[in-house]
């Protein structure tokens, strides 16, 4: 008869499912920091549904999505389950897992109990009408990465997975290793195969963002099995061994460029000409290493804001720049004529669906993929290694941690199948960049944005805004204007037309009229001609807030001010922090 509970490493016997298990709970009442929010409890072993299985975890794998969890922010996971009619108060996270078979539903095919399995993190409801007609599960309203959107984890002796998330262990893998690499490996198997015409193939050169990562990793190795080039990015030569043992053809480290970030403004002659510079130097860089004048057919991206810029514009005619996140920022600038003339292609990537975690799968199973494991802890250090991750001084590389394994090394039931040569990343390598955005924190969809909660002392553009508008007209000279401006102290001169507001010409637009020409014929110029067209008005009985928002939004100083729709003032970034430094 079954023990009630078993401890931990005390493995069942086979099929055997006790009425309760030791798991790792975050709660509402304990969101914070993860030495806080998750601990130790007992509680019942879920029920399955008829789709299910009930795996006995022997590891788990760690990425950030539980810091999230956490955290509560930014969003209360347990919260919007309990909306949705799930009624525990508690979350079991944990989104990747090795482990045995011990229960399977009535409809399940193609498992038994006793099977060996990695398992990967999509789930989707197979009643919906969607998937049901062949449509991409990723697609479906009913997706749920499991163990972040959804409850019963790998952080816990059992957790319940439905059939279709199992794929078999790679025999020749120890427990931890086989639980590390599934959500990277997939992730990065969707952004390399799933996207047609621009999938991977043999010979493509494929440039790829944090070679020495935990997604970088794996695109080395699965752009090398393709029969593909990968060239890898990293932050210093320390790591150019690692990706070349993975099987990158050739390194960069981007720390030798220094033209990263959002784009200049296309009319900032200067600072585009700097950038254009850079980028193409860092191109030639690729060239070099590459050993030949090619650009990269793919380019594997996730800093996302820092580097999209590079990305789009080193990334070859019809190519594809394929990202999954947006690491150092969400705002990615781009030269559209170059996405355009050269038709290349942008494209989004979220995970992957069932048939592309098995064909990743195949690819462990025969040996081609390491998985990259950079350290394994014991069950106990759950909330320890999300605190690391917290503070950002987690290794580099995949993590896992035991939970039903007894010790580290065990589960291999075979040899690798080929050679493998398990490179090691370099000792004291730290992280640079911000927290992830969660994988798939839910974003609000039409309709349903949850509304931000803000503070806002109700001041009106009204009331601090300067009235009357100082104009000229489109045919005065910009010595005219610059005239204007000296002699009114101002920063901007609105251009009117037969009674109408038709742009602005303000300081920035002046140094950039007088870029590449001499004094004399900057001041010739026509305000018309280097005049910002359009204006950005704000109605004068908006609160300053929405202004700001406005100034922000369009990367602008000033706004013209119209009351009853006639241009009656201006309000500026100056107003606005002479007001905040005044209060
Ligand atoms: P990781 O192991 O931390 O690796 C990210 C790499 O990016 C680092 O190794 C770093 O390498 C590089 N990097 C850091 N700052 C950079 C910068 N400013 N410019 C260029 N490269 C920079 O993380 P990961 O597991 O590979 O995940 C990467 C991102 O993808 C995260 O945001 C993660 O949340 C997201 N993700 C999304 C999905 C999805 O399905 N949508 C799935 C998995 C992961 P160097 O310092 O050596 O350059």
């Amino acid at each position: 008869m079954a023990k009630e509970l078993y401890n931990l490493g005390e493995q069942p016997p086979l099929g055997i499912v006790p009425q309760k298990m030791h798991a790792w709970l975050i709660r509402p009442e304990r969101f914070g920091v993860p030495t806080e929010a998750f601990q130790q409890e007992v509680v019942d072993v879920p029920p399955i549904a008829d789709d299910e299985v009930l795996v006995y975890v022997m590891a788990a794998g760690i990425n950030y999505n539980n810091v999230w969890a956490g955290l509560g922010i930014p969003v209360n996971v347990i919260g919007a389950r309990n909306k949705a009619g799930e009624k525990e108060e508690f979350h079991i996270g944990g989104s990747d897992a090795s482990g045995i078979v011990y229960k399977v539903g009535k409809d399940v095919t193609g498992l038994k109990v006793g099977d060996e399995v990695v398992i990967h993190c999509g789930r989707y409801s197979r009643d919906c009408e969607w998937v049901k007609n062949g449509g991409d599960p990723m697609y479906s309203p009913t997706y749920r990465i499991w163990g972040y959107e959804t409850n019963w984890g790998s952080f816990a002796q059992f957790t319940k997975v439905q059939a279709q998330q199992c794929m078999p262990k790679p025999k020749h893998m120890n427990w931890e290793e086989a639980a590390a690499y599934t959500l990277v490996a997939a992730t990065a198997w969707r952004m390399l195969h799933g996207w047609g015409a621009n999938a991977v193939k043999k010979d493509d050169v494929v440039l790829i963002w944090g070679g020495a990562g935990g997604l970088g990793s794996m695109a080395i190795q699965i752009v090398k099995a393709a029969g593909a080039i990968p060239i890898a990015i990293v932050s210093g030569e320390d790591k150019f061994d690692y990706c070349m043992k993975l099987g990158a053809k050739g390194c960069i480290n981007r720390n030798e460029f220094d033209h990263w970030g959002m784009l200049p403004h296309w009319k900032d002659n200067v600072g585009y000409a700097k950038w254009l510079k850079g980028v193409r130097a860092f191109g030639a860089k690729i060239w070099e290493v590459l050993g030949e004048k090619r650009a990269p057919n793919i380019v594997f991206e996730h800093p996302g804001e820092t580097t999209i810029p590079t990305s789009i514009f080193v990334c070859d005619t019809g190519g594809m720049v394929v990202v999954c996140a947006g690491t150092t920022g969400y705002n990615a600038t781009v030269d559209l004529r170059y996405l355009w003339m050269r038709q290349k292609r942008l494209q989004g990537s979220h995970f992957a669906n069932t048939e592309q975690s098995k064909q990743m799968n195949e690819l462990a199973v025969r040996g081609l993929l390491d998985p990259c494991l950079s350290r394994a802890f014991p069950y106990t250090d759950i909330p320890h290694v999300h605190q690391l991750m917290y503070e950002n001084k987690h290794p580099h590389g995949n993590m896992a941690v035991l939970v039903g394994a007894k010790e580290f090394g065990l589960g291999a039931s075979s040899k690798a199948p080929l050679a493998i040569l398990h490179p090691i990343l370099p000792k004291g390598d730290v992280h640079t960049t911000p927290h992830p955005y969660p994988m798939s924190a839910p974003l609000p969809g039409i309709a349903e944005a949850e509304a931000i909660k803000i503070a806002d002392d109700g001041t009106q553009v009204k009331d601090l805004m300067h009235r009357g508008i100082i104009a000229c007209a489109p045919g005065d000279t910009v010595g005219q204007v610059a005239k204007i401006m000296v002699d009114k102290e101002i920063h901007a001169v609105v251009v009117m037309d037969g009674g109408k507001a038709v742009g602005v010409v303000s300081q920035t637009d002046m140094v950039l009229a007088r870029q590449g020409r001499t004094s004399e014929e900057a001041r010739a110029m026509k305000a018309g001609d280097i005049m910002t067209p359009g204006c950005a008005t704000c109605d004068a009985n908006i609160l300053l807030s929405e202004a700001v928002s406005l100034m922000t939004g369009r990367r602008m100083h000033r706004l013209i001010v119209t009351e009853n729709d006639q241009p009656t003032g201006v309000i500026s970034m100056t107003d606005v922090v002479r007001k905040i430094i005044g209060e």
